[in-house]
């Protein structure tokens, strides 16, 4: 059985990770804090009301089948392609990652930069995004640690890399199920994600097809790798269509961590670039229209015309509902449980200048940047 080494246990612990068990781990998320110092939230809350300060960011699984060039993870992070560890119980990696994410937050408690009401929000976790670090569908008991999510009213995102399909199929729902498409054909795939397995192609394509059999919410994430990627809009859509999601996030690549070492500042795209390439993109997805933006995070959203009633866009989770729904064991599907989304449309110019105007008015908004619930359908990203 592998290990984690007291070196590795360490390192991970030094950029401020939490080892929990024998192969999951916590991190606080940047938006997370963000959120708590009354900043604003992420892309998710933009795009799916997603309270950014509820919100712990996890992984079931430090070892992954790819060493893809763009992520922040150093070579030396654990990779495999079978479970190699022995399988920690989901309780224990409920309550240990609950309680390293709230730790990890305590210093909050007397930061006069906090804003109060933020921060007690904050140590009821609300949703848990898996996708910190490593492969995290590859636990083997992740159906039954979903459902202790489930009770607990936790919503959960988890993101894939496509390497093991049948882990797909076999998911019990989830609330927002996510695979990573990190390039638009084969020989770009195997540059781009470096995979261990050598059908990785056969693998992306078989977790596409289960995707799309899928009745709760799924989505497709793009990250643009400026020089790398940013081309074959057929290639895309070709593989877009056959996972068929509800939704399509194009994200640009950052520049952090361990990419560092393998790409360049300049492989980042702008955010204008972004908007650029999913104007292209959406002309060979005639099925989907492009939603939202988040500029801090270099993203934009598109959705299936079927979320957009009345002149209205509904992308927002009706979080209740889906619990109600999930814990009820009944059939449902992704229109079961829909909010309004509060504010929609991109940056219209596209321009540099017109971009950084916006940030500008961001900074200024700082204050009234924090939201809860009730609230922020009234007063949350009106640029
Ligand atoms: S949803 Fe993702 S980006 Fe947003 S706060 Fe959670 S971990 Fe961070």
């Amino acid at each position: 059985m592998q290990q984690l080494s007291e070196e590795a246990k360490k390192e991970l612990e030094k950029q401020q990770y939490r080892v929990i068990g024998k192969h999951s781990a916590v991190k606080v998320c940047g938006w997370t804090k963000k959120m708590i110092k009354g900043e604003g939230g992420c892309y998710k809350l933009k795009f799916y009301g997603i309270m950014s300060n509820q919100c712990m960011q996890m992984t079931t699984s430090i070892s992954c089948a790819n060493r893809c060039s763009f992520c922040w993870r150093g070579y030396k992070a654990p990779v495999g392609k079978d479970w190699e560890w022995d399988v920690d119980e989901p309780e224990e990696i409920l309550k240990g990652s609950l309680h390293a994410h709230k730790k990890l937050l305590d210093g909050f408690g007397g930061n006069p930069e906090a804003h109060k009401g933020a921060y007690e929000a904050s140590k009821t976790v609300r949703h848990v995004a898996l996708s910190l670090t490593g492969e995290p569908i590859t636990y083997p008991k992740m159906n039954a640690l979903l459902k202790r999510f489930n009770q607990e009213h936790i919503s959960t995102f988890i993101v894939t890399n496509a390497q093991y399909p049948e882990a797909i199929r076999d998911l019990e729902p989830i609330t927002q199920l996510y695979i990573s498409v990190d390039a638009p054909n084969k020989e770009l795939l195997k540059k781009v994600d470096v995979p261990l397995f050598s059908d990785f192609w056969e693998r992306l394509l078989k977790s596409l097809d289960y995707l799309s059999q899928k009745k709760q919410r799924t989505c497709i994430r793009l990250t643009l790798i400026k020089d790398e990627n940013m081309c074959d809009f057929e290639g895309y859509a070709s593989l877009i269509h056959i996972g068929d999601p509800d939704f399509l996030e194009v994200k640009g690549y950052m520049f952090v961590g361990a990419s560092q070492q393998r790409l360049n500042y300049k492989n980042m795209p702008l955010h204008e670039e972004i908007v650029v390439f999913s104007k292209e993109l959406v002309e060979f997805l005639p099925e989907y229209e492009i939603v939202s933006e988040h500029i801090p995070s270099r993203v934009v959203m598109f959705a299936k015309k079927k979320f957009k009633k009345n002149g209205r866009w509904y992308t927002w989770i009706d979080f209740p509902k889906f619990h109600e729904l999930v814990l009820s064991g009944k059939e449902f599907s992704s229109e079961d449980y829909l909010r309004v989304t509060p504010q929609v449309g991109i940056s219209g110019k596209g321009t540099l200048e017109h971009n950084a105007q916006l940030q500008e008015q961001r900074r200024k908004k700082k204050e009234s940047m924090y939201v809860n619930e009730d609230t922020a359908e009234l007063d949350f990203w009106k640029e």
